[in-house]
């Protein structure tokens, strides 16, 4: 689903390079749910960016549901980050004077009225708060505003949601119960510094100075779906 084969990013500022990320290979599969750790500016949010087509590697490729990125048409990109991709925010870029429905029908660019709705209002019950919809932002709590930013994100039924530390200003109870709602489904990746957020998912991801420096599957078990043979194992018992 996800494929980075070497990936680096190098930012110039004036005469100073700034190695964001430093060759970095890594696969994530459908439904997958990642977590993404490590210390501030080890690469995290620059990752996150490549990932999301919001930034392109300075070199290695990056493979999307089969498609290089590097080598598609602005056009073909624009349309993969539409449909493909959700984010959540850290700050969840609400607009203040909308409704948390006019929020989140904001990326349904197609369809008819009838039809955003519907599905804008599928979203906002997803995430429990289907009957906030007439309320606007200031008059939601920080975890139900941050809700109403990760129905924005579902809305698209994307096949990728990217969380960029989401609920980091969100107490932990808030934390987990986002958690819950992201975990249905689809292939998720998220930033976080929260050793519990870590402990939910499947796999945890960890990073320094731009490289991946360990990749765990505490769970892995749980995590492989139901088509692994358990027979293998009978090969071994042959000896007496
Ligand atoms: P993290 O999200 O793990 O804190 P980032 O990916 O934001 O780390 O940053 C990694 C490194 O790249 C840092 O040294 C940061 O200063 C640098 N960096 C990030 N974005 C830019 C940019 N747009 N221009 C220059 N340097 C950047
Ligand atoms: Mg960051």
């Amino acid at each position: 689903m996800i494929r980075l084969e070497g990936v680096t990013k190098v930012y110039s500022v004036g005469d100073v390079e700034v190695h964001a990320l430093r060759g970095v290979t890594l696969e994530v599969e459908q439904g997958e749910m990642v977590a993404v750790m490590g210390p501030s500016g080890s690469g995290k949010s620059t990752l996150m960016n490549v990932l999301g087509c919001l930034d392109v590697p300075t070199c290695g490729s990056y493979f999307l549901e089969d498609a290089e990125v590097g080598l598609l048409s602005d056009d073909r990109l624009a349309d993969i980050r539409n449909r493909r991709i959700g984010f959540v925010f850290q700050s969840n870029n609400l607009l203040p004077r909308a409704t948390a429905l006019a929020n989140v029908e904001l990326p349904l660019l197609y369809g008819n009225d009838r039809d955003r709705r519907r599905r804008s209002l599928e979203a906002l019950e997803r995430v429990d708060l289907k009957d906030r919809a007439s309320h606007r932002p200031n008059q939601l709590s920080g975890g139900q505003q941050q809700r109403v930013g990760i129905a924005r994100a579902l809305v698209k039924r994307p096949a990728i949601l990217l969380a960029d530390e989401p609920t980091g200003n969100l107490d932990s109870a808030h934390s987990l119960e986002i958690m819950e709602i992201l975990q249905k489904g689809l292939s998720v990746i998220i930033v976080s510094h929260e050793a519990d957020i870590a402990a939910r998912t499947g796999r945890v991801i960890s990073m320094l100075d731009g490289l991946v420096v360990s990749d765990q599957r505490p769970d892995s078990c749980h995590q492989l779906d139901s088509s692994h043979e358990p027979d293998s194992s009978h090969e071994d018992e042959a000896a007496p």
